[in-house]
């Protein structure tokens, strides 16, 4: 599915749409170069889930938690980890096959170790369709082993 948008309040919106549908287990890979709107969609999804907390990067801490919605949200930016090992020794596995939702910043980075099933949320600048342009490309990525 791709929708286009033309302001972060519309990126906003579409975040809190799929928040408001997304139900327990599910992992959200957000992919999109640096200032493209993945945290604005985050802001919008979490909004979704019922979360009022103002959302904020977990750029030190890789993972935020946020308890206060109809789902738990697990909001990890992968940006700065090194290597994949820092995810595990931060227990990625207990949020990755959790009751809450995963939402993943930067996900493309740490492709190798994310479960079978996830859904993959790319957004893309289009210069030539002006600056505030972003294209969102939604994805389900049903691996069969
Ligand atoms: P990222 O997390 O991908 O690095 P941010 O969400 O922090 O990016 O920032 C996106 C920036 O782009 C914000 O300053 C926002 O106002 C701006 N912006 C302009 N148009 C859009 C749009 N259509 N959707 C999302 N953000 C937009
Ligand atoms: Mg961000």
């Amino acid at each position: 599915m791709m929708i286009e948008t033309n302001s972060p309040e519309e990126t906003y919106e579409e975040g809190f749409r799929i928040g408001k549908s997304a139900q327990a287990g599910q992992i959200y890979c957000i992919k999109g170069d640096l200032g493209v709107g993945k945290t604005v969609f985050t802001k919008g999804f979490a909004a979704g889930l019922g979360i009022t907390e103002t959302i904020s990067s977990p750029t030190f801490t890789i993972v935020n938690e946020y308890h206060e919605g109809r789902l738990s949200l697990y909001h990890f930016d992968v940006y700065r980890i090194s290597d994949s090992d820092e995810m595990y020794e931060i227990g990625c596995e207990e949020y990755f096959f959790g009751d809450g939702v995963c939402l993943i910043e930067w996900a493309e980075l740490i492709k190798d170790i994310l479960p079978e099933n996830v859904v993959w949320i790319t957004i893309e600048k289009e210069l030539e369709k002006g600056m505030d342009y972003r294209k969102i490309n939604i994805d389900e990525e049903r691996k069969v082993s």
